[in-house]
């Protein structure tokens, strides 16, 4: 007998046949002799429907008050499906974020777990339950509920799998597994049947939808054994895993993110200290710069220019405007039209060329390239939002053929 932990998000579990497509699979294993947790996401759009009501009544509504509306999200799918469980003739429990156990800081919509205390699950599994919980959700010292950062269920399956010494976490969504490109972009995109858990923390953060980023952080550190599969279609999904047989793959998969935007600024001294100074009054007021790039100096000026999250720019933009004197520039200029292009590939440490065949791909394309950032992974460009999915498709082409 094995404990699994399956995460459904909120595509899977959006309406009553969904609740009950859910409630199949996880019968079913029950019946198939093992113990099963599972962790729900809120229904749907729930989640975004929450926050848009919330800001109808207060655009700046208190983050405390704003987890206790988002965790009744997750909250009513977890008793739905225990609810559709029961009506199948099997003995299952919904449990809250802090009634399973899990205990987080004080940072309201973005609280980092701190402990998970499973005593209340082991014994629910103990009594022969399927233990259904409420993702996303925790509680502080203070017993105030917290949320834990958008996407956050994933990463309460994560935290439980570990805390209850899973077999395996296997992550339920509405596609079959991890893909070499978004299918949607890449009509021939192939299924990966495994991947590290290395090339999956890249693919996650450059823009790869199917697991949250944290996640996979987590399930690395912790050594906590991931599938990714599909709710509605049965067929094994992708493995992700410390070690991967890489064969002659050298990239696994490309990915993209329009979330990004980029500023430069024009006609700084050339002098030291200017960067530090520019990155560090970014870093204080905690906006996530990635890519960068300074040009050489002429005569005694450089220019600057750095990709921020979209959802960042304003801040940015307003910050650096606002310390233009100490900063010293002569022009400052942003840009949201810009999309990041990544191939990620465990692959690529041993086979040079790479980032060589990439740029051709696009050259060939009559794309241009505004900005480039490697690891020893990955290669990322950034290039026009226009050319997003054509440079996506003409990668792919490149590497996987078809
Ligand atoms: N419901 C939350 C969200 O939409 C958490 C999750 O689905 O993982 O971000
Ligand atoms: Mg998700």
């Amino acid at each position: 007998m094995s404990l699994i932990v399956k995460k459904f998000g909120g595509s899977s579990v959006a309406d009553d046949n969904k609740l009950r497509n859910v409630a199949r699979i996880v019968t079913q294993s029950r019946a198939d002799g093992h113990q099963v947790v599972v962790v729900v996401s809120a229904q749907g759009d729930t989640t975004d429907d929450l926050l848009e009501k919330a800001a109808a009544l207060n655009e700046s509504a208190s983050r405390r008050e704003m987890d206790m509306l988002l965790a009744c999200g997750e909250q009513m799918s977890a008793a739905l499906l225990a609810i559709t469980i029961e009506k199948m003739g099997c003995p299952v429990i919904s449990l809250t974020g802090w009634q399973a156990g899990m205990q987080t800081d004080s940072n309201h919509a973005a609280a980092r777990i701190k402990d998970i205390d499973p005593e209340r699950v082991r014994m629910e599994l103990d009594k022969h339950n399927i233990v259904v919980i409420a993702g996303f959700q925790g509680i502080n010292k203070f017993g105030d509920v917290t949320t834990i950062g958008r996407g956050g269920s994933d990463t309460t399956a994560v935290a439980f799998a570990a805390a209850l010494k899973a077999d395996l976490c296997q992550i339920y969504t509405d596609v079959d597994g991890v893909f070499t490109a978004d299918p949607r972009i890449v009509p021939d995109a192939k299924k990966l049947d495994a991947i590290s858990f290395d090339e999956m923390l890249e693919l996650a953060s450059l823009g790869a939808q199917v697991l949250a980023s944290r996640s996979v952080e987590m399930a690395k550190r912790l050594r906590v054994k991931l599938e990714v599969l599909s709710s509605f279609r049965e067929c094994p999904g992708t493995i992700v895993k410390e070690v991967v047989k890489m064969e002659n793959m050298q990239v696994s998969g490309v990915a993209r993110d329009n979330n990004v935007a980029r500023i430069a600024l024009i006609g700084l001294k050339d002098v030291p200290g200017v960067a530090a100074r520019v990155f560090s009054l970014l870093a204080q007021h905690k906006i996530n710069v990635d890519i960068i790039l300074q040009s050489i100096g002429r005569k005694d000026a450089k220019d600057i220019s750095f990709t921020v999250a979209a959802g960042n720019l304003a801040e940015a933009r307003a910050l650096l405007e606002e310390h233009r004197e100490s900063l010293d520039y002569e022009k400052l200029e942003v840009s949201d039209r810009i999309s990041k292009v990544s191939a990620v590939g465990a692959g690529m440490v041993n086979n040079p060329g790479v980032a060589a065949r990439m740029f051709e791909a696009l050259a060939a394309a009559g794309i241009n390239i505004q900005m480039i950032s490697t690891s020893e992974i990955k290669v990322s460009v950034l290039i026009d939002l226009a050319d997003s999915d054509r440079a996506v498709q003409v990668i792919h082409q490149e590497f996987f053929g078809g």
